[in-house]
């Protein structure tokens, strides 16, 4: 376009780009699912303002909350058309950078695998657009812009081909359909089989079934139409009928009738119309005995923008009645997601979706579930919440508390669950049971799969969640001297204590193969008592929260004498660890001064443990941290 201004794109974003359109990545279907899930989104925006403010201009705007999906084959060019627009700066932001973080090691990682199935979880799911089209322009009309100038709309195109960089110019001729985002792919020669209207069907019910809008199509249908009849191929042809016009009884007059219409007949024509794809099951409002374990996939699948090949790890559907009604749908994802853990302590943000009488509101509310459960996917759909208010006056709703609390609580029954009915989990006695009970095979291991993934969770909740603690602490998984290599449980240990034996015995460490040698594991296992390994850095600070269970006190093999401690305490405060910290400052000057007194270099060592643990949530990669301030003490 002759107006256009053109930008560079970041040159992350070019990277990907060019990853994409080079790509021989076979799954090409999965552009139309991340355009579908975008446009779900804005519209989940755009419903929560709408039913927050009353400004005239929403109401003209949004005639209705639906999108629809268009084809023509003769421009050929696909396009995909919401109500929901987007102002120049919001094009220059949303498609031509990247916001989130994690993005530059997804690049990494699809250029060595190639897969980019979960491209739509690091936010640039947009850019799958380039696995068919060589050419896409967004056309978007703003909402505000519409009512200020009223027909003086100015609407924005962003194009671009690929290469490097896009361009944005003002547009007054190329009228979108409807205010909204218009999606432009002018498909590749071979991408042409996106053309054809029976692809995206399947394409829809395969991968956006549970999105939560009406989508449409511009699909052909056979309609059949009256013509007059040729009166000479009528009585020949059998695939006319002829136009009834008399009926029984009335012989005499219908006959005059027949002498004065004219004969018709019937034939095929095809038609254009919008064709509804989904039927927006509200899954939640569903009987859960009704849905099937292929929707609860499917379901979290489009929930959760994972589409890889597993299903969820457990799943728990419920309705809460009482003072605070709602229902819920709480998902175990297969995998933790690449930074669950980067940014424990910056982000609140937890993964439910609340609504409200169907009404999407958020999900971005921080006040459903706590921090340690953010790796849970799901979505609650309260009829006791009001819908009206804005979002602050309901993160304060009472019966916010009340939510949050049952949520914790099936949350944690729905772990416990995965974990009673993995044959891999239980007792001996309990294992013919399970695998009497059936489908045993595909329950097993699967505890320790959400273990691998998600303990640190379980810990971090013992650590801030005093109410569950118990519970918690009963879904802790660990070795121990006696484990054979394999995780247990406090209470399996607890079935295997000598008589006598009163307390949990435990031993911290960076690693299982250090801690064999500990001359004070070595006094208890001589006395065949069973001693916990407890070699995550977070384990340290968990036992400081975790004193009892069942009323067995935990017990640290490693007694620490009073320096020591001291020195513990110390290096705690140490937090924000860096080597103009006073405490390393005095350290190193120590160490420099006498490099043989013992006391120092015990306490640089518990500065080292402190810092690993301390960081172990804090950043990437607690180990070169910690080993950085250890070399600079
Ligand atoms: P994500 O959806 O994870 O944010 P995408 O690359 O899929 O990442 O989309 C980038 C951004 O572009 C979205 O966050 C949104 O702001 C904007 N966007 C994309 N498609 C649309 C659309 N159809 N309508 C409005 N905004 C859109
Ligand atoms: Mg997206």
């Amino acid at each position: 376009r002759a107006n256009a201004e053109k930008f560079e794109f970041q040159a992350e974003v070019s990277r990907l780009m060019d990853i994409i359109i080079n790509s021989l990545y076979s799954n090409k279907d999965i552009f139309l699912r991340e355009l579908i899930s975008n446009a779900s989104d804005a519209l989940d925006k755009i419903r929560f303002l709408r039913s927050l403010t009353r400004k005239f201009w929403v109401k003209v705007t949004i005639p209705s909350s639906r999108f629809r999906l268009n084809w023509t084959k003769k421009r050929k060019y696909f396009l995909s058309v919401i109500e929901v627009g987007m102002t120049k700066e919001d094009l220059i932001k949303n498609l031509g950078t990247i916001a989130k973080s994690g993005t530059s090691a997804f690049v990494e990682k699809m250029q060595t695998s190639g897969d980019l199935n979960l491209i739509g979880q690091f936010g640039v799911g947009f850019y799958s657009v380039y696995l068919v089209a060589d050419y896409v322009e967004v056309i978007s009309k703003h909402n505000e812009q519409t009512v200020c100038f009223l027909n003086l709309i100015l609407w924005y195109v962003w194009e671009s081909k690929a290469d490097g960089a896009f361009a944005i110019s003002e547009d007054k001729w190329n009228e979108p359909l409807g205010r909204g985002t218009e999606i432009r792919l002018h498909l590749r020669d071979e991408a042409q089989e996106y053309l054809d209207e029976f692809k995206l069907k399947e394409l829809v019910k395969k991968y956006s079934e549970f999105i939560n809008f009406p989508i449409y199509l511009w699909a052909s249908k056979e309609v059949d139409e009256e013509v007059p009849a040729d009166e000479d191929e009528s009585s020949d042809d059998e695939e006319t009928t002829e136009s009834k016009t008399s009926e029984e009884g009335e012989e005499e007059d219908a006959e005059k009738e027949e002498e004065k219409k004219p004969k018709t007949k019937t034939i095929k024509k095809t038609t254009y119309e919008w064709e509804l794809l989904n039927d927006m099951k509200a899954i939640w409002l569903r009987n859960p005995k009704e849905v099937s374990d292929e929707e609860y996939t499917k379901f979290y699948h489009s929930l959760a923008k994972d589409f890889g090949d597993e299903k969820p790890l457990s799943w728990s559907h419920f309705t809460a009645e009482g003072d605070v009604e709602f229902k819920a749908v709480l998902f175990v994802p297969p995998k933790a997601p690449h930074d669950l853990y980067e940014s424990y302590y910056n982000s609140n943000k937890s993964n439910l979706k609340l609504y409200v009488r169907r009404v999407f509101i958020s999900d971005e509310f921080d006040e459903l579930l706590p921090k340690y459960l953010n790796f849970l996917k799901g979505l609650v759909d309260s009829d006791t919440l009001p819908l009206n208010v804005s979002r602050e006056m309901l993160q304060q709703h009472s019966s916010l508390k009340t939510i949050k609390k049952k949520l914790i609580r099936k949350a944690l029954d729905m772990i416990r669950k995965l974990a009673d009915e993995d044959p891999d989990e239980s007792n001996d006695k309990d294992k013919k049971d399970i695998e009497e009970s059936g489908d045993s095979n595909e329950k097993r291991g699967q505890y320790a799969k959400f273990w691998n993934e998600f303990g640190k969770s379980i810990k971090l909740g013992i650590i801030e969640d005093a109410t569950n603690r118990n519970r918690l602490a009963k879904l802790l998984r660990f070795e121990t001297t006696k484990s054979d290599g394999k995780l247990t449980s406090l209470d399996q240990y607890i079935s295997r204590m000598k008589s006598g034996q009163k307390d949990i015995f435990y031993i911290t460490g960076t690693s299982k193969e250090q801690l064999e040698k500990s001359p004070f594991l070595e006094r208890l296992t001589k006395k065949n008592y069973e001693v916990i390994f407890f070699t995550d850095p977070v384990d340290e600070y968990l036992m400081q929260y975790l004193m009892d269970y069942e009323d067995k006190k935990f017990q640290n093999s490693q007694t620490l004498s009073d320096a020591s401690k001291q020195a513990y305490m110390r290096g705690k405060r140490v937090l924000e660890i860096n080597p103009r910290h006073p405490i390393i400052k005095e350290l190193r000057e120590r160490v420099v001064n006498d490099p043989e007194d013992e006391s120092v270099k015990q306490t640089a060592q518990l500065v080292y443990q402190t810092a690993l643990m301390e960081s172990g949530f804090l950043l990437n990669d607690p180990k070169d941290f910690a080993s950085r301030i250890y070399s600079s003490v």
